[in-house]
Order: C-alpha cells, then sequence, then structure tokens
C-alpha cells in the first residue's frame, strides 16, 4: 500500500471554495480522496476541478453549524481551513472584531472537531489536520483576535491529540507561512511590508496554497499514522530565522 495515498477516503476540507482551502481539497483528490468540500460561498467550482467530490454548505457565522455533519455518513479526514482576519490597533480593536474572528477560527474549529471525534472515536480511526498560522507562535501586530484564535488552535490541537491518539485519531495543525491567498492582499499590495516580509523568508518567496496543501495530504494520510499534537510550520524557514 502507498502511505501516500488517500484511496478510499473520504475528506471533509471547510473554506474549499478559495485559497488554501480549495488547494487542499483539490491534492487530497489528486491523492484519490472523495472531498466534500464546504464553505459559505459555493464550493462548485473546486468540486469541478476534482475527480470525486461533492459540496456542503456550511457557514461558521452558526460556530456549531457542523454539529451534526458527521453523524449519519463515515468521513475519515478533518480539515479545519476556514478563517478569517481582523485588522485594527488593540488600543482601539472592536469587541464584535474580536468576536467574529473567535467564533469562526477557535469557536467553529472545536466544536467540528467535536462533531468529527464522536463519529469518528467508534471507529477507532480519523485524521484531523487544523491550519493554525504563524500567529500560533509570534504576536503579530493589529491583529489580537486573529493572535488569540491561532495560539488556541495550537493548544487545542495538542489537548485533542492527547486525548484521542491512543483511540486512533490523528489530530495535528499546520503553521503557513506567507502564502499568497485574499488572505494576504493587502500586505503584498504594499511594496514596503512586501519587501520586509520576503527580506525574512529564507527560501526567497512568498508561499502557494500547494506548498500547504501537500503538508495537509501527509497529515492524512498512513504515513503520518505516528504523528500526533504536532504543529508543523511550512514557512519557507521564517520560524527559524
Ligand atoms: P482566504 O482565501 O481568505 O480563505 C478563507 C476561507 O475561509 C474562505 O473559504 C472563506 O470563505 C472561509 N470562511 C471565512 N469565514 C467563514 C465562515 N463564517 N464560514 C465558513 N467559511 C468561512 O484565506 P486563506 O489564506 O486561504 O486562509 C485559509 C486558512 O489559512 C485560514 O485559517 C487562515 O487563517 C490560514 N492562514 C493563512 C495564511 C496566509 O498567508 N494566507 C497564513 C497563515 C494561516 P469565503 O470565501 O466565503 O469568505
Amino acid at each position: 500500500m502507498n502511505p501516500f495515498s488517500l484511496e478510499g477516503q473520504t475528506a471533509l476540507v471547510t473554506g474549499a471554495n478559495t485559497g488554501i482551502g480549495q488547494a487542499i481539497a483539490i491534492a487530497m483528490g489528486d491523492a484519490g480522496a472523495h472531498v466534500i468540500c464546504a464553505g459559505r460561498s459555493s464550493c462548485e467550482g473546486t468540486v469541478g476541478m476534482i475527480k470525486s467530490a461533492e459540496s456542503l454548505p456550511l457557514d461558521f457565522a452558526d460556530p456549531m453549524a457542523a454539529k451534526d455533519t458527521f453523524a449519519d455518513r463515515q468521513i475519515d479526514i478533518l480539515v479545519n481551513n476556514a478563517g478569517i482576519i481582523r485588522r485594527d490597533d488593540s488600543v482601539d480593536f472592536a469587541e464584535s472584531d474580536w468576536d467574529d474572528v473567535m467564533d469562526v477560527n477557535l469557536k467553529a474549529a472545536f466544536f467540528t472537531c467535536q462533531a468529527f471525534a464522536k463519529a469518528a472515536l467508534p471507529r477507532g480511526t480519523g485524521k484531523i489536520v487544523n491550519i493554525a498560522s504563524l500567529l500560533s507562535f509570534q504576536g503579530g501586530i493589529r491583529v489580537p483576535s486573529y493572535t488569540a484564535s491561532k495560539h488556541g488552535i495550537a493548544g487545542l490541537t495538542k489537548i485533542m491529540a492527547n486525548e484521542w491518539a491512543a483511540k486512533g485519531i490523528n489530530v495535528n495543525a499546520i503553521a503557513p507561512g506567507y502564502i499568497e491567498t485574499n488572505n494576504t492582499e493587502a500586505l503584498r499590495a504594499d511594496p514596503d511590508r512586501n519587501k520586509a516580509i520576503l527580506d525574512r523568508i529564507p527560501a526567497g518567496r512568498w508561499g502557494q496554497a500547494n506548498d500547504i496543501a501537500q503538508t495537509a495530504v501527509f497529515l492524512a494520510a498512513p504515513a503520518a499514522n505516528y504523528i500526533h499534537g504536532a504543529v508543523l510550520n511550512v514557512d519557507g524557514g521564517w520560524l527559524a530565522r
């Protein structure tokens, strides 16, 4: 058996309509999985790029939105990718920007993992890949709720791994560096920020969504069966600097 194959598995990816989530969905399809492309926006575009896929409306405006998603069918792999960011000085940061980000990035991710685990634990097998951030390790600037949520994701990845590893569920996270998506458009459009970022990346380039996607396939595959509670940096060397 190819330890990097997802043949015969069903994967659900949140935020699969664009960016990193879309790339993960496509890569998992290429690795042989049937992919459920979940999103608040239509995922039909992504579905059209995958051999075996379907779309599922899932809007984390309600953080409990996925509570019944895993009950009536076998889903082997969950990728919690949906995420938002809000920018303002900490001294001015609005409560709504705190709540919106924490609801999508942290509360929804946790309760989606919980719903997945309720179905997967009795089967004794399953893989969760959470999308963390460099701001799971660093403070950042002007993004307090994002930083809090991504530090939270790193912690939750570890506690869930502690509780479920012996029961056959792998819980890991990927901390992407600076990746070319909608999320980072403003940074790339600012020549000074763009240069400062590139100057610090040992690889000398922005990451591509596919850099993250291939890592997600690895963490979801049998090759990663003994990896539990890891938050894996995929950052062109940023954190090594
Ligand atoms: P993106 O292109 O903005 O994609 C974000 C995804 O999350 C979209 O599919 C978006 O749907 C979805 N989403 C937002 N709010 C949602 C909600 N209420 N319910 C359901 N889905 C929702 O950004 P991206 O860069 O691909 O980000 C994907 C993940 O990677 C995020 O968790 C982000 O924090 C993380 N990340 C990105 C970078 C980077 O450099 N790009 C670095 C570190 C971590 P809509 O299209 O409908 O808004």
